[in-house]
């Protein structure tokens, strides 16, 4: 029988489980009737959150302003900072190479593919866009003049995990509407057909619901656990599945933070240095199949040097890959109980947002079209992550690194077929806009060119020289990035500077 959707129980209060009830409860409040659904957010006070996850991709921005959070508040209470890109050293040769990928798109991008005149197919990045030389710099993405959710460089944010699910928790209830209850679920009851009809917690209270959403992490306790859908495993792929996190205090108050993320490859996987205004959080990425712990932890401390003097790493397990399906009868997962790859692009969160809308916009009114909502999810979802891994494959497969780690990389069998497909397509005219115009892309093909570029991927334009007539535009659009560098370089003013100023400014 058809059943309304009255209420919405999220399980899992982590950055998934918050942001999914965020997005949620502010889309279906704005047009409240009277009819709008209950959000109820459980949460146990016993399972940890993960605590990390700190980098993000630019669709925050939109994320918090359409869930009703200021700007300069994620900065205050979450000690953010602004994430422009990400900088990926030594991942080509291990000797001090390195390239960018930052988040504005390059000059003339949709409408002169400029790859095939830049002087060296390496200088892509710098040639094209002028985010590598405001990164390299240290400076802001905008100046006092720009308000909130503004800059003349995309960004996304580098926050404080805790403190963000925090602050979101606030919010969803105070403002939001949102039900919070903490206790741990102990049971799941389904109906005949397989739904979930109810969870119970171990203090007997019996919780039911129309549309539950899993947001309880690597433990899938709804979707993996209770509705028995299976993992898909792609460590075949993507080979880490260990890392150790610190957080590092900066040496001086007003040390400089960086506005990109740091990945810095090392001899089987890879060092994130993430700078939040209050300190830095930094991690070892690594594959057990090829280093140690120990080995792993020395790789770390050599990279923090003094800075990692009594400070005590802290180890977490993962398995690369994802569920069969993220929604099932009247469950769906978001976050990592549908699925997590290594956080090299800080892709997870993106995923949350990209599953928490799809769910607020498409939410039926009753449970008739649910099984046309959930095949569609499950679609777009298992798009998503395909293109997700081949991304990440990408940044690994071109590398001429030695190590057996690296060499294991560039293994042909390790590499999926469709990103073989898109690179011998990419072999004579490399990616272009037209390649990702599909709403469900998640990198435009922007990314993939620092990435590939960066890498060193040199397309033979030769072969298809019929299509490069754009020469003398693109001499235009150099000269142009040149100014433009020139002019942001003088004009925007240091990273740590301007947060300071500009929270001062908004103090109430
Ligand atoms: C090393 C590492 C680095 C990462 N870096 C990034 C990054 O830079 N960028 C990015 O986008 N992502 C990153 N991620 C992923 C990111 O941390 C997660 O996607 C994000 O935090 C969401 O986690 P979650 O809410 O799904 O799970 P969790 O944070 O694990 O939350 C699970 C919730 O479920 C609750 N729960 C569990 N069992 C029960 C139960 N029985 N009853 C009631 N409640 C229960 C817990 O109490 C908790 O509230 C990283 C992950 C790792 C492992």
């Amino acid at each position: 029988m058809d059943k309304k959707i009255n209420r919405i129980v999220i399980v899992g209060g982590g950055t998934a489980g918050w942001l999914a009830a965020g997005v949620i409860a502010a889309t279906h409040q704005s047009g409240a009737d009277g009819n709008a659904p209950k959000v109820t957010l459980v949460e146990s006070s016993d399972v940890p959150t993960i605590g990390v996850g700190e980098g993000t991709w630019p669709t925050m921005k939109n994320t918090m302003k359409q869930i009703g959070l200021k700007e300069s508040d994620l900065f205050r209470r979450c000690h953010a900072a602004f994430k422009q890109g990400g900088k990926f050293v030594e991942w080509v040769h291990g000797d001090g190479d390195f390239y960018y990928h930052p988040f504005t798109v390059p000059l003339g991008y949709g409408r002169l593919d400029v790859a095939p005149y830049v002087s060296d197919i390496v200088n892509f990045a710098v040639e094209s866009n002028f985010q590598h030389s405001v990164c390299e710099a240290g400076l802001a993405p905008r100046t006092m003049a720009e308000s909130e959710y503004q800059g003349q460089c995309n960004y996304a944010y580098h926050l404080d995990a805790g403190a963000f699910a925090e602050l979101l928790k606030e919010h969803c209830t105070e403002k939001l509407g949102v039900e919070h209850i903490i206790g741990t679920v102990e049971d799941v009851t389904l109906t005949q057909d397989g739904a979930i009809e109810a969870i119970c917690l171990t203090n007997k209270e019996v919780i039911e619901g129309d549309l539950f959403v899993d947001c309880t992490g690597f433990s899938s306790l709804l979707l993996g656990k209770a509705l028995d859908v299976s993992f898909i495993s792609n460590d075949d792929i993507l080979f880490n599945d260990t890392a150790l996190a610190l957080q590092v205090p900066y040496e001086k108050d007003d040390s400089p933070v960086a506005t990109h993320t740091i990945a810095t490859a090392q001899n089987a996987g890879w060092i994130w240095d993430i700078g939040l205004t209050k300190r830095r959080g930094v991690g070892h990425v690594y594959s057990s199949k090829f280093i140690s712990d120990d080995e792993a932890e020395n790789n770390l401390r050599k990279y923090l040097g003094s800075q990692a003097e009594g400070l005590t790493p802290r180890k977490i397990g993962f398995k690369s890959g994802h569920r069969a399906q993220y929604w099932k009868k009247n469950c769906v997962a978001v976050g990592m109980s549908g699925g997590f790859v290594e956080p090299l692009e800080a892709t997870a969160i993106m995923l949350v947002e990209i599953a928490a809308r799809h769910i607020a916009d498409n939410l039926p009114s009753d449970t008739r079209t649910m099984e046309i909502i959930e095949k569609r999810f499950n679609q777009q979802m298992d798009y998503r992550w395909r293109r997700v891994i081949d991304f990440l494959k990408l940044h690994y497969m071109l590398t001429q690194r030695p190590e057996p780690y690296w060499q294991a990389h560039r293994d042909e069998s390790t590499v999926p077929e469709s990103l073989k497909e898109d690179l011998a397509i990419w072999a004579s005219r490399g990616p272009t806009a037209a390649d990702f115009d599909s709403a469900i892309e998640l990198f435009p093909a922007a990314s993939y060119q620092y990435v590939l570029y960066g890498m060193g991927f040199k397309p033979d334009f030769s072969i298809q020289s019929y299509l490069y007539k754009g020469k003398q535009q693109a001499e235009r659009i150099f000269q142009r990035n040149k100014q433009l560098t020139a002019q942001l370089l003088q004009t925007l003013p240091p990273h740590r500077t301007y947060i300071e100023r500009w929270l001062s400014s908004t103090a109430n």
